[in-house]
């Protein structure tokens, strides 16, 4: 018999979120991770914000994900007393030419079955007076959590069923036996092995490396990840009440746009910008040198903010599919039994709205297995 009835590798929000939903059917239930405490990766750099799911291809999984993510988020975070506010977010046109970019977004948010109001200027400047408005897109749905006490949850929850999280554990090998498979590890230099029947892959920025230590031509299939930093930049505590809400501009072809994110404490920072690695090194230093570039792109919805008002702040790095330029992918999520590993699921290229969609994601890697 196997150690493990389900490994699942990578204890971000995703993987979390998964052994909390799969530890009362799949016991034993292992999570594999390399830092010393889980979350400490993509999960915890990012804007906090609960997504409504506007943005996304009809019909796709980002687009359906996210719509359940943020239904069951909420209802979580309700029943569990997990910080967060349906603080709503605003999309502002920032001239007339762009009004036609927001009808686009609601019938494309509307299409995904997202409650959305059009704005004139006139009601934009209404509930936040200081941002450039022609028009904009209400979101009443957005909100904001506490990504760290959302993996608190899940992390708890998953223990409480049985669970054993293994931090700094990281796989180094998978291999396919005619029953189960063999996982190897390294923890403190040491190697081990553990045996499990099935195995979650949602290794985040690593879950290519992983798909391709179980046999998978990640190159010829289309799993390779392209590293996209987004970095962000704040605004002393004196300037933060500038904006109540959410504010974004239309988004990018590549991008969300650089926003403005309310954390739960009030602060606001800007961000994040798009910048691809050639290299996969984890680099999470924000450059001083940005600042004029993100004056800039603030300027455009919150004209006042000057350059010498933001500092630098956090990094995150997106696990992007597509590479600079080519048009956007949908989250990689399969079960990989065509390729000769029955149970072994992969979830490959889980940027934005990854943590929204986290509770959805679980529950859609339940009915896989
Ligand atoms: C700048 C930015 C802003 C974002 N904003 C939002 C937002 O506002 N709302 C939203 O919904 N989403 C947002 N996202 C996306 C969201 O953060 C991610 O989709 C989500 O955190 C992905 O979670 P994960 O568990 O898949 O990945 P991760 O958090 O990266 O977890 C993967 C884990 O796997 C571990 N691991 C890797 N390799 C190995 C190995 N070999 N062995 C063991 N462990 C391993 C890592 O250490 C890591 O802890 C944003 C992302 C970025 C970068």
């Amino acid at each position: 018999m196997a150690d493990a009835a389900l490994t699942v590798i990578g204890g971000g929000a995703v993987g979390l979120a998964i052994a909390a939903e799969l530890s009362r059917r799949h016991a034993p239930l292992y999570v594999l991770e390399r830092n010393p405490k889980y979350g400490q990766e993509t999960s915890s750099r990012n804007s906090e914000v609960i997504h409504a799911g506007i943005y996304y291809a009809n019909g796709s999984l980002k687009a359906r994900l996210c719509v359940e993510g943020n239904r069951l988020l909420y209802g979580i975070c309700g029943r569990h007393n997990i910080p967060h506010r349906r603080i709503t977010k605003i999309i502002t046109a920032t001239r007339p030419s762009e009004e036609s970019e927001l009808r686009r977004l609601r019938a494309l948010g509307e299409g995904n079955g997202v409650t959305l109001r059009m704005m004139t200027a006139a009601e934009v400047s209404a509930l936040e007076p200081q941002i450039v408005t022609a028009g904009g897109l209400f979101s009443p749905d957005t909100g904001i959590i506490s990504a760290h006490a959302l993996m608190d949850y899940y992390y708890s929850t998953a223990r409480e069923q049985g669970a054993v999280v293994q931090t700094r554990c990281t796989v180094v090998a998978v291999e396919r036996r005619s029953n189960d498979y063999l996982i190897t590890v390294s923890e403190g230099g040491e190697r081990s092995t553990i045996t499990s029947e099935r195995v979650i892959n949602a290794a985040g920025l690593e879950s290519d490396t992983i798909a391709s230590l179980a046999g998978i031509d990640v190159d010829r299939e289309g799993y390779r990840l392209h590293y996209s930093r987004g970095c962000y930049f704040s605004l002393p505590a004196s300037l933060s009440a500038c904006v109540s809400r959410l504010v974004y501009p239309v988004p990018t072809d590549e991008t969300l746009g650089v926003h403005a994110v309310v954390d739960l404490g009030g602060r606001l920072k800007f961000g994040p910008d798009i910048e691809y690695q050639e290299d996969r090194v984890a680099d999470y230093r924000v450059d001083e040198k940005k600042r004029d570039a993100f004056g800039a792109s603030v300027r455009r919805i919150l004209p006042h903010v000057r350059d010498e008002d933001l500092t630098p702040d956090i990094c995150g790095i997106r696990p992007k599919l597509q590479g600079p330029g080519e048009p956007a992918r949908d989250f990689l999520i399969r079960e990989e039994s065509g390729r000769g590993l029955p149970g072994f699921i992969n979830l490959v290229g889980i940027d934005s709205p990854g943590l929204t969609a986290s509770p959805a994601i679980a529950k859609y890697v339940g009915e896989m297995l």
